[in-house]
């Protein structure tokens, strides 16, 4: 009876303690040294910056603060980068992909001193990562990988083999995995509830349920065409990631949003989550659409995540796909009931990397393939300080020319049903051939 398994709730279980909010409303300034469009962890991230620097500076968001994947996310720390290590160095060279993977580890450190020293809180804590591989010959290169980690940027990563997996993870399911130590897990809707605290107090002014329409150059300076008036600013930043529209069609051109879906068992007996999750770690799979999950912050039941190949309306069948997914990891898990499942955009596009780049004096800080809680207020801040001239801290091995053209598509990401199930065909040949 599966049917019956489906959530009691759709919209996101951490909205639950920490809900998004209309904020006041703001008068609008005429003025100003920046405006953002997009309050995520992004464009706060980026404010947070520009207001202690005493620039007049507003974030402009359609929705609620918050409202797109900054609080529907799994909160993962990863700070993944899609592209393996060989394929960035073929595109850009060796020197440019040590400097991606090396800014990884600095992103994840900024993000936890920056939760420390602010005193942010949003249940983080630095669990571990388990990836786990389906065959045997995926094994030999995930402990390979976790060597170089380990050698080459210092961080505590480990191959973990079949016989000791169930130390980490309660399923059978994959051929061993690897650990990595500097991943874990946050509440992501208290961290930006606590961002959008932190921002507001700094001196930024957020106008929620505000749509910016369009962008006009306006001599040397913009002018900010939004749902509440016209504003005029000195410099514009981009910041909408998946939930990018027409105001900014050369980037609607650019990145294709990608629906990614969450569901939340109710409580599980601790007995049950001792078993299924020992040591509480963030979990992930090494395969094309592998699933993402974890325990909840107060380590009472399972959140998993992954691809959601519709693209209209709110349809059974990929919450199903989810729940499927979930219990061919945990048997034991056949009869549970779902509390929560929803879904948000991330935005993918042709080479998967992070970046800011500038067009026409609009920089853009965007394009996190679905890993932005780490990479999103590094890649936030990183753009703030470029935008206040200041080359040290705006340094970054991801200020990039802006992501390639799609062509044929304008913003209707039609084609994505089937470039997802082409990637479960890969997984279901993949999975084959490792158990044959
Ligand atoms: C289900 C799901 C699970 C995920 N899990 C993880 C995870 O575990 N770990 C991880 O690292 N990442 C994860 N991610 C990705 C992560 O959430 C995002 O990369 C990150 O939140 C992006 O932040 P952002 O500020 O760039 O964009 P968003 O938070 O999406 O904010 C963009 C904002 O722009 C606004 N906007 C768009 N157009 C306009 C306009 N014209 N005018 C005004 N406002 C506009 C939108 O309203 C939106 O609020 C997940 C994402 C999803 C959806």
């Amino acid at each position: 009876m599966e049917e019956s398994g489906i959530a009691d709730k759709n919209t996101p279980y951490w909205w639950e303690e920490a809900p998004v909010r209309p904020l006041p409303r703001q008068p609008l300034a005429k003025k100003l040294d920046v405006a953002i469009i997009g309050a995520g962890y992004a464009g706060l991230s980026a404010g947070l910056v520009l207001a202690r620097e005493r620039r007049s500076v507003a974030a402009f968001d359609a929705m609620n603060s918050g409202e797109g994947a900054s609080t529907r996310n799994g909160g993962i720390t990863s700070g993944s980068i899609r592209p393996d290590y060989a394929t960035i160095t073929r595109r850009f060279g060796e020197e440019k992909a040590i400097a991606i993977e090396a800014e990884g580890k600095v992103a994840r450190e900024f993000l936890y001193d920056f939760i420390k020293t602010e005193g942010l809180e949003c249940d983080f804590q630095l669990v571990g990562q388990f990836k786990g591989v389906i065959g045997y010959d995926d094994y030999e290169k995930t402990a390979r990988s976790a060597e170089v980690l380990a050698k080459r940027l210092g961080i505590d990563a480990y191959a973990v083999p079949y016989s000791e997996q169930r130390n980490y993870i309660g399923t059978d399911f994959y051929r061993g995995g690897m650990v990595r130590m500097d991943i874990g897990g946050l509440h992501p809707a208290k961290f930006h509830a606590e961002l959008l605290r932190v921002a507001l107090a700094s001196g930024l002014t957020v106008h929620a349920g505000t749509r910016v329409t369009s962008v006009e150059r306006d001599g040397s300076e913009f002018r900010v065409v939004t749902e509440a008036g016209t504003v005029q600013a000195r410099q514009v930043l981009v910041c909408t990631d998946g939930y990018t529209d027409g105001a900014v069609p050369f980037l609607r051109r650019r990145l294709v949003p990608v629906r990614s879906r969450i569901i939340v068992t109710e409580e599980l007996a601790p007995e049950v989550m001792a078993q299924l999750m020992p040591r509480r770690m963030m979990m992930i799979e090494g395969r094309q659409l592998g699933f993402y999950y974890r325990p909840t912050p107060d380590g009472k039941r399972i959140l998993l995540g992954g691809r959601d190949s519709s693209r209209v309306g709110d349809p059974a069948a990929p919450k199903l796909f989810l729940r499927r997914g979930l219990i061919n990891l945990f048997p034991e898990l056949e009869n549970v009931r779902l509390s929560h499942t929803w879904f948000g955009n991330v935005a993918m596009h042709r080479d998967m990397l992070p970046r800011i780049f500038e067009k026409d004096g609009v920089v853009y800080a965007t394009g996190f393939c679905g890993s932005g809680v780490v990479w999103a207020p590094w890649i936030g801040t990183r753009a703030a300080h470029k935008l206040l001239g200041h080359g040290e801290q705006a340094r970054t091995a991801f200020d990039f020319r802006p992501p390639a053209f799609i062509p044929l598509y304008r913003g209707n990401p039609w084609f994505m049903p089937a470039i997802i199930e082409g990637y479960r065909m890969q997984d279901r040949i993949a999975l084959y051939r490792a158990r044959r």
